[in-house]
């Protein structure tokens, strides 16, 4: 095991419901590559989009991370809580001349924009139309048009030509909510996350937070996406109603994780010793590098997943 001075990681659900293998993955390879490091592992709920927020979800969470030996470091973040720091963040985004308000609906944008890398390229309509910060509306951060590229420790070299692949992306929704890729990057920076180890399906979205960080002058934090977790080819989900981790089977649920994971077995019927073993042998090296890998299948589980 090689300690890594000053590291720090993190776990970010959205309590859009209860802790599912997708998620468990995310939790498990964060929570060992911390602790193979010697490093701190935080917990953030991310529930910056108070529309997808499901009652009841955050406790649970938090309480099969518990029942999982899942121990985190400090006092949970929540975003609820943190919406000063953003509103801040963004005006200085504002007066560095890097953003602008938006009118454009969804459907205005869906008629005249193109595809892109994630959604439909925003083609940059109000980008010049100096639309009044008093008039309702989004507001986008203004792209440079240059290739964003980091190094993913998983899954190597990731480049975006921001311009062409994403467009002026929002930073404050309409609804007055701030974006996710905003709140992300402040609350990184500010817990002094060094580690981003999270799923595939935001590989996407990272050189989006890079920009992000260069433009607020906010350190880039190294970056490990494992892949996802997929049921017949799709991404295991809550929208997909992926069952709930039933934590009666913790030990099952592990070692499941840790093979997805490309990691050896461990020996043990409870699973916060399973998960301490686990830190001391884990090799971040055998994860796939494939953005996507399929679920064990629940009923393999002795009964876990119970929904
Ligand atoms: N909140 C996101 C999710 O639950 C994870 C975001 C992140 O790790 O940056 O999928």
């Amino acid at each position: 095991m090689t300690r890594t001075p000053g590291y720090v990681g993190r776990f970010a659900p959205s309590p859009t419901g209860p802790l599912h293998f997708g998620s468990l993955v995310a939790a498990v390879a964060s929570w060992l590559d911390a602790r193979a490091a010697g490093g701190e592992w935080h917990v953030r709920i991310e529930d910056v989009d108070a529309t997808r927020t499901v009652p009841g979800a955050e406790d649970e969470i938090l309480r099969a991370l518990d029942a999982l030996g899942l121990a985190w470091d400090g006092p949970v973040v929540r975003q609820r809580d943190r919406t000063a720091r953003y509103a801040q963040a963004l005006e200085a985004l504002r007066l560095r001349g890097l953003t602008y308000r938006c009118r454009c609906s969804r459907r205005e944008i869906a008629d005249s924009g193109l595809p892109g890398a994630d959604g439909i390229v925003y083609p940059g309509t109000c980008r010049d139309a100096a639309v009044p910060a008093t008039e309702s509306g989004a507001e986008r951060f203004r792209v440079r048009d240059e290739t964003v590229a980091f190094e993913d420790r998983v899954q190597g070299r990731v480049a975006q030509q921001l311009a062409d692949d994403i467009g002026d992306f929002v930073l404050l929704r309409r609804d007055g909510l701030f974006a996710y890729q905003l709140a992300v990057v402040i609350d990184d920076a500010d817990l002094g996350v060094t580690d981003v180890v999270r799923g595939a399906d935001l590989l996407g979205s990272t050189p989006r937070q890079v920009a992000l960080q260069r433009a607020l002058d906010l350190p880039t934090p190294r970056y490990l996406h494992v892949p996802v977790a997929t049921r017949a080819g799709e991404k295991l989900s809550k929208q997909t109603l992926a069952p709930a981790i039933d934590t009666a089977h913790g030990p099952a649920w592990i070692l499941a994780a840790l093979a997805f994971l490309g990691q050896p077995g461990v020996e043990g019927d409870a699973a916060a010793p399973m998960l301490a073993q686990a830190a001391s042998c884990w090799d971040w090296r055998r994860i796939p590098r494939r953005t996507g890998v399929e679920a064990p299948d629940p009923a393999a589980m002795d009964g876990g997943g119970s929904r």
